[in-house]
């Protein structure tokens, strides 16, 4: 147990999260690396959900409300993480969950539908593809197999993306929304709204937003989104970092 006086209470509880996600067979090994690159930026970032993270969940949160056909892209770190978010989120939304892993195994799937089976109560209702027949063009790995619901979709919201893919996504033509701890990332720099945050604190927002939105009309949803520029959304968290590390002592 960790008790909760402990400084590094939410980013141990976040660890113990992705190691029994990975026992249970839903997160792969890579997940656990990739979950620590996360922490270093996380580090620097001041724990905290900034400015510009703010800006850019506003934006996503219009973006999916004006989206036709939004879907909702998972992984195993995603699951483990923001899994009762994501199930918010398509609830609101009305929309499909695709789950979509870059270490496809049968042993995965199955881990990950018991977990579902554990949660049906949570999930009736919501529409959960596990990839299909449809190619995305320009992508290599087994992660190109998607549903025709999602090859069709026009704003793919991917917490936790890989560069490859957020790349051929945006090719495709569709808005792409991520959430990721590292601006200098490919995954980052490609897609439509970087979301630079972390998942367990971005997520509510983004629910909260959602629900805040949703009685805003159609022009002054546009209106965020037209003035929301990414590249500069991604300069800001690089300044906010380098200007946190020059004014840091010891
Ligand atoms: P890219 O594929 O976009 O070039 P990469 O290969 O460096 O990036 P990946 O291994 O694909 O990175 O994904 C790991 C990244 O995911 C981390 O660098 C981090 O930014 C992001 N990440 C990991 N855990 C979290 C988290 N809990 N919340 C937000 N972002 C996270
Ligand atoms: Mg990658």
């Amino acid at each position: 147990m960790i008790p909760k006086s402990h400084p590094r209470y939410l980013s141990l509880m976040k660890r113990e999260r992705v190691i029994e996600f990975f026992d249970r067979g839903i997160l792969a090994k890579a997940g656990l690396i990739a979950h620590g690159r996360g922490e270093a930026f996380d580090y620097i970032l001041g724990e905290k959900t900034n400015d510009f993270a703010v800006k850019a969940i506003k934006a996503a949160a219009s973006l999916l409300l004006l989206a036709e056909k939004p879907v909702i892209s998972v992984n195993g770190n995603t699951i483990a993480l923001a899994f009762d978010e994501v199930i918010e989120l398509a609830k609101l939304l009305n929309c499909p969950i695709e789950v979509n892993l870059f270490y496809k195994t049968e042993d995965r799937i199955r881990a990950i539908k018991k977990f579902f089976e554990e949660n049906r109560d949570k999930i009736k209702d919501i529409e959960i593809n596990f990839g299909g027949d449809m190619e995305i063009p320009n992508l290599d790995s087994n992660r190109r197999f998607v549903s025709e619901y999602f090859y069709n979709s026009d704003v793919v919201l991917v917490p936790l993306e890989d560069g490859d893919r957020a790349e051929a996504l945006v090719k495709m033509g569709k808005k792409v929304i991520t959430i990721d701890l590292n601006p200098l990332s490919r995954t980052a720099r490609t897609s439509t709204i970087t979301i630079v945050d972390e998942i367990t604190r971005a997520m509510p927002l983004l629910v909260k937003y959602i629900k805040e939105f949703k009685n805003k009309n159609k022009e002054e949803l546009k209106e965020i989104i037209d003035s929301y520029d990414n590249k500069k959304t991604l300069e800001e968290a690089l300044r906010f970092m380098s200007n946190r590390l020059a004014k840091l002592k010891l």
